[in-house]
């Protein structure tokens, strides 16, 4: 295995190109949230069944990346107005922020919001390892890439979780930032280009020092 080549691909979230999980949803129509967060504006994509899209901006990058957690989980603007009831899930995703930012403290985990069925494909290795993910691997918590594919069962498809990993789409909530490069180091995020996120979600996280 190429090693350099193979973390290049790691965690890239697709920032650049969401244009795929833009597309108008079979279970309705997308709307499109601006969603104030510690770490920036994050782009919320929500069909009525579920979670297309979350991301912090493209601008977002190593030379400016600015984290404040007095910033408030707030929805700053959405596409179409709802009534709270249409995009259910984007309210979830919303509470959930809220909860990873400990605005406030919960006593429990926070519900987790439903990413819809169309964003990965039911059956496929990918949706394993997205299922796998958040489960095993929690807040505070790093897993290599490895380790990830012997939870998944298929402990030579360390590849094939890096890819599964590249084409994550739903950042924070699928915690691609918790895996890491097996010698310890963070890897990349985001192409390389947001590297100084993943080390401080990860020291947010208490899971480094
Ligand atoms: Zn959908």
């Amino acid at each position: 295995m190429n090693k350099v080549c193979f973390s290049v691909s790691l965690c890239q979230h697709f920032s650049t190109m969401p244009g795929k999980a833009k597309l108008a949803c079979h279970h309705g129509p997308t709307n499109t949230f601006t969603v104030t967060t510690p770490i920036g504006n994050m782009e919320l994509i929500s069909c009525p069944k579920g979670l297309h899209f979350l991301n912090q901006g493209d601008s977002i990058n190593d030379d400016n990346f600015k984290p404040d957690l007095s910033v408030k989980v707030e929805v700053k603007s959405q596409l179409y107005q709802d009534n709270g009831y249409t995009y259910k899930p984007a309210l979830v995703c919303v509470d959930w922020l809220r909860a990873y930012f400990n605005q406030p403290r919960l006593e429990k985990d926070p519900v987790m919001p439903t990413i819809c069925p169309s964003v990965v494909k039911e059956g496929s290795f990918t949706a394993r390892v997205w299922k796998t993910l958040p489960e095993q691997v929690g807040f505070g918590q790093t897993i290599s890439y490895g380790e990830l594919a012997k939870l998944c069962e298929s402990p030579r498809a360390s590849r094939a979780v890096g890819m599964a990993m590249a084409t994550n789409v739903i950042q924070l909530i699928m915690p691609c930032h918790r895996v890491i490069n097996s010698n310890g180091q963070l890897g990349n995020y985001a192409w390389g280009k947001k590297n100084s996120v993943k080390d401080w979600l990860l020291r947010y996280e208490g899971a480094i020092h």
